[in-house]
């Protein structure tokens, strides 16, 4: 086992390159949208950095006793920083643990390395706080982050980082690629790619998952139901998330719904649209739909969402910020 991530062949050639040629950077700086695979491939550079028996230089066996542990997150020499849930805030703290261990030396592998995931989340000062770890690199010491996109963290931390910036595959690839690891049919296969907008990463645990696929469609559907409700029945929907600790699922549900909005906008500028849609599965009724709208109802609903997740982020109760923007939606009947 080495190497295994799908739709990123050129990132992979390029960090066994790096390691090969003994050229590896001090800090790394993985970006791209969730689910594309910036973690896994951290993973998997850390396990071919410090693995003890690799097939050849570059690769990692995934065997030894430092692959199986960093697989598992349970090695000393692999620390790991990131917010309490995906939308919180990374504080300072955190990144001042990694730094304090940071300024050893490592136990027992070649390389202490440190992955900070989502490191777009962090605050200024925990941002800066790093700073000082990038500005003076200690031997034997990586870096790794992962960041929705490189201008998400600031520019001083991504100029001092070597900057792995992973895009989607198109969905024909990301489908061929379905078919080929999970022996899926073209049709499942296909319908997987939709729905994961070309991330292989989010596509293969949707297969494990259905019912998160189920629910993600369940989502969506509800979503298209809104737009036909009356204000009262609206409000009735939002009071689903009258508990505050549904913050994140509501976050979820919000991005859900973006890409939804997205693919109505796409059907509404053309009917016959299909390629870049996410919901592929709801598509006659995305379409009807859309032909109902007026032309600046989608990207209008699409501004509010992206508000919406601000207010979200700023600590509005969740039940708050669905309400108004449900109150933004066109009624389309
Ligand atoms: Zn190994």
């Amino acid at each position: 086992m080495s190497w295994s991530i799908l739709g990123h062949d050129w990132v992979i050639t390029l960090l066994k390159n790096h390691i090969r040629s003994g050229n590896t950077r001090h800090a790394y700086l993985f970006s791209g949208i969730p689910g594309i695979g910036k973690r896994t491939l951290a993973i998997q550079f850390s396990q071919a950095l410090n693995c003890l028996e690799p097939p050849e230089v570059g690769e990692f066996c995934g065997k030894c006793r430092n692959c199986r542990r960093i697989a598992n997150l349970q090695h000393p020499d692999f620390i790991i920083g990131q917010s309490e849930e995906p939308g919180a805030i990374l504080k300072i703290e955190p990144v001042r643990e990694i730094q304090k261990t940071l300024s050893l030396s490592p136990y027992e592998a070649p390389w202490r390395i440190a992955l900070l995931l989502r490191f777009d989340e962090a605050n200024a000062n925990a941002q800066n706080a790093l700073l000082k770890t990038l500005e003076e690199p200690a031997d034997q010491v990586k870096l790794l982050l992962t960041a929705s996109s490189d201008s998400a963290v600031l520019p001083t931390i991504a100029s001092r980082c070597e900057i792995i910036r992973m895009r989607p595959s198109d969905i024909v690839t990301t489908s061929r690629l379905l078919q080929k690891k999970l022996s899926l049919t073209e049709d499942d296969a296909l319908r997987l790619a939709h729905l994961s907008a070309g991330r292989i990463g989010s596509a293969i645990q949707f297969n494990d998952m259905p019912e998160t696929v189920e629910a993600i469609l369940r989502h969506a559907q509800e979503g298209l139901e809104m737009f036909a409700s009356n204000t009262r029945q609206r409000f009735q929907y939002a009071v689903t998330y009258r508990d505050f600790r549904k913050r994140g699922e509501l976050r979820a549900l919000l991005l859900e719904w973006q890409a939804l909005f997205r693919d109505l906008m796409l059907l509404k500028a053309d009917p016959d649209a299909r390629n870049s849609l996410t919901y592929i599965d709801l598509v006659d009724e995305m379409r009807s739909l859309s032909q109902k709208a007026e032309e600046h109802d989608f990207p209008a609903l699409l501004q509010n969402t992206r508000r919406a997740l601000d207010y979200l982020d700023a600590n509005v109760s969740p039940q708050l910020v669905l309400e108004n923007l449900l109150l933004t939606m066109p009624r389309i009947r």
